[in-house]
């Protein structure tokens, strides 16, 4: 089994209990596997008729041993995590016109694909917590999606206190009330006013409250948020299973198009690809947040304000995993990512030289959709195709759209949320919001009681911490 290392190269290899339970290495940089698995064409023929979560269990088998967790207890967290799945299939797909698909990641309980990975690795914490004896203190920032599925994962998990921290009015409303109609004890959600940046300054909120080493001691403080090494390796398991569903010949060549945000599921797709998965191209869809169409088109990593745009949970100006490509892109070669990452650091960018740049875009294409792309891809969607899409799928089916005539074989489009959680972008596209756009899920939440805690960007490096501190000793008394 592979041992984890540090992107910067600066820590000892850990095992894969403890990048998980660590969610970051003290040096900075991510975890990941020195080595990736590899995976043949035989191996892959033989999972060719496996359900999701049968598929599941063999490809993270790749990644844990019995010795961390026995098979059938690793088969039991599989089928604990998927089964709050509504759909049969777990992951259905359907098929449009022109050989391209849609894969729907959206049918877990908080209507994202958010769930797709937060489910199995809140649930693989509390394992590995409750035998070792021990608690952890879960801080999430969101822009979006990630915190409504971290706490909907929490719920009835002894081992967890789970805080969900959200920039007030960046979300929507049906997000937020996914997080703050939740009565679980142990699930906190917080509003922070007047973010300019974001949900990347909840960000620097957290990453503040993980540098105080009383604090973090003192709280148990840990991560799920989009950096930690499971989520990314949860994530590879929907890129074989869309492969196995569409290539018409095991071996040979499909697409997909995935709408990119912090860029953990495309990262987990060129891993997929790098794992022996026969992929062409990978279409990075993106929003008028143009950081990784830069870096793909031009060589240029660098922060850019962030732009609010309909596809809102892809509005990033950080896309941390992009990291994790580029070490394996260079060939692990971790003093050269981190003199990169230095100079990124100190002047907010970095350019990389041609070679370096042909490494990391090699295989990849990119497509920008502006919001008015966005709505119109959505109406043509509704009457073409009669169906009805987020705005985040909708951001990669343009892109699919855009490529189409120049590839070869299918492209699946990652389709990453529920219509319904972001109905105001479909009653503009479509004029309506057909029954399609709704779900019985955010109906309840819309009249049930909030439970939340408010405070202003201005005041949270003190104020959060504080009442954090507070809910810790008043339980301890309990
Ligand atoms: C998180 C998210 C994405 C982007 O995924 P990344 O791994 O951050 O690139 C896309 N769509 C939706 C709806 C999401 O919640």
């Amino acid at each position: 089994m592979p041992h984890y290392v540090s992107t910067l190269g600066e820590v000892n290899p850990v095992d894969f209990e403890t990048a998980v339970l660590l969610g970051k290495p003290a040096d900075g940089g991510l975890f990941i596997p020195e080595k990736l698995p590899k995976v043949s064409l035989t191996q892959l023929k033989s999972w060719q008729h496996l359900s999701y979560p049968a598929l599941a269990v063999e490809v993270l088998s790749l990644f844990i041993d019995e010795a961390t967790i026995p098979g059938d207890d690793l088969r039991q967290l599989v089928a604990d995590s998927f089964g709050t799945f509504t759909h049969p299939e777990t992951i259905p797909h359907h098929a449009l016109t022109d050989e391209l698909y849609v894969q729907e990641l959206f049918h877990g309980p908080t209507l994202s694909f958010k769930d797709v990975a937060m489910g199995f690795v809140v649930n693989l914490f509390d394992y590995f917590l409750r035998r070792r004896g021990e608690r952890r203190t879960l801080m999430v920032a969101t822009s979006g999606d990630t915190g409504p599925a971290a706490a909907h994962a929490s719920i009835g998990k002894s081992s967890l206190s789970t805080w969900l921290f959200f920039p007030t009015g960046l979300i929507t409303g049906e997000q937020a009330r996914q997080m703050t109609t939740i009565m679980a004890p142990n699930v906190h959600s917080v509003a922070v006013d007047n973010c300019k940046n974001g949900s990347d300054n909840l960000d620097e909120l957290i990453f503040r409250c993980f540098a105080d080493d009383d604090f973090r001691e003192e709280m148990q403080l840990s991560s799920v948020n989009s950096i930690n090494w499971a989520r990314v390796m949860t994530q590879t398991v929907h890129y074989f299973y869309g492969y196995l569903r569409h290539a018409s010949k095991v071996g040979d060549p499909i697409n997909f198009a995935v709408p990119c945000g912090a860029f953990g599921n495309m990262c987990a797709g060129s891993m997929a690809r790098r794992m022996g998965l026969p992929v062409g191209k990978m279409i990075i869809a993106t929003n008028a947040n143009l950081v990784l169409s830069q870096a793909m088109e031009t060589g240029l990593f660098a922060k850019l304000d962030i732009r609010n745009t309909y596809a809102s949970a892809i509005d990033i100006s950080v896309p941390m995993n992009f990291w994790r490509h580029l070490y394996y892109s260079l060939g692990g070669d971790a003093d050269r990512v981190r003199a990169a990452w230095d100079t990124y650091e100190r002047e907010g960018e970095v350019r990389f030289t041609a070679s370096e740049h042909t490494a990391f875009s090699e295989g990849f294409l990119s497509y920008t959709v502006s919001d008015e792309h966005i709505l119109e891809t959505t109406r043509d969607h509704w009457k073409r195709e009669d169906s009805l899409l987020d705005p985040h799928g909708a951001v990669a089916v343009a892109a699919a759209r855009h490529f189409r005539s120049q590839l070869s074989g299918p492209i699946v489009c990652l389709a990453t949320a529920h219509p319904a959680k972001f109905p105001d972008t479909i009653r503009l596209a479509i004029g309506e919001l057909p029954e399609a756009g709704k779900h019985e899920s955010l109906e309840n939440a819309r009249t049930a009681g909030e439970r939340k805690y408010v405070f202003d960007h201005a005041t949270m490096h003190e104020a959060v911490p504080a009442v954090m501190r507070a809910v810790l000793t008043n339980n301890a008394k309990e």
